[in-house]
């Protein structure tokens, strides 16, 4: 079995992640991105910036999301690149195991200079973030915290969904699933370590699944009827014909053979 690799990173609403009066930024730019930097090497400058013009299409289009509001010019997105783990901690005022955070109001999103995979699954997972609360018209609030960060784990990869399943099988096995009233509840910063990593699993093999099954359009209906409404259980009756969480719970075990 592929190991379910966790890359974690923080959700932000009421604190701006880079407090740039402390340091200096250079910047370049493309057409819907500002990146920031201090001395990260060109040749990771040229891949932010062409990943992350890739991202912003892709996501849009996976989530069958349709723009209207386009981050163009003042409106375009922030990417803050630290020169190291260390920097990034100590000037964002993360936690030692936050690669990346983000903070969506601002459309601003923070990390460091590290090998390129990991630093390009955070870019995805932040920008389907900012991307997913576009969809919704929603800044904080009503969004469960399993679905923001079960889309922004698709966005990352969809693949990591299927990896995600084949990791909860296993932990099935040992006692280590959550219900869904424990998935609702889940406060990450209170939790330890495997149990975030369960809940994370859990939050994308969920939306995996709703991806899988229902397929795109399904779940654009779902973001519209959820965005209208801020009632889980009656969008997820609208878009998909379930009779709301337990429905979809019992449902997505059934899928995973943990029923
Ligand atoms: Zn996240």
């Amino acid at each position: 079995m592929k190991e379910y690799i966790l890359i974690l990173s923080v959700l932000l609403f009421s604190a701006c992640p880079a407090r740039a009066a402390e340091e200096k930024w250079l910047t370049t730019g493309s057409r819907h991105f500002l990146i920031y930097y201090r001395q990260a090497p060109e040749g990771l400058l040229e891949r932010v910036s062409r990943q992350s013009e890739e991202y912003y299409t892709r996501i849009t289009e996976a989530l069958g999301f349709t723009r209207y509001n386009f981050w163009l010019g003042g409106n375009r997105a922030r990417i803050y690149i630290y020169d190291s783990a260390e920097e990034y901690r100590k000037y964002s005022g993360q936690p030692v195991w936050s690669y990346g955070c983000v903070f969506i109001p601002d459309k601003k999103i923070c990390s460091f200079s590290q090998g390129w995979d990991t630093f390009s699954s955070v870019l995805a997972h932040e920008i389907g973030h900012i991307i997913f609360h576009e969809c919704l018209e929603m800044e904080k609030g009503s969004l469960p915290l399993w679905l923001d960060e079960g889309v922004a784990c698709y966005a990352e990869n969809p693949a990591r969904c299927r990896e995600a399943s084949v990791f909860l099988k296993a932990a099935h096995h040992k006692g280590g699933v959550l219900t869904f009233d424990q998935l609702a509840a889940f406060i990450p910063a209170a939790a330890g370590e495997e149990s975030i990593r369960i809940f994370y699993a859990e939050s994308s093999s969920v939306v995996g699944y709703l991806f899988e099954k229902f397929g795109r359009d399904n779940f654009a209906d779902f973001c519209e009827e959820f965005k209208r409404g801020r009632d889980l259980d009656k969008a997820l009756r609208s878009a998909y014909g379930l009779a709301g969480s337990a429905d979809l719970e019992k449902s997505w075990r059934r899928y995973l053979g943990i029923l």
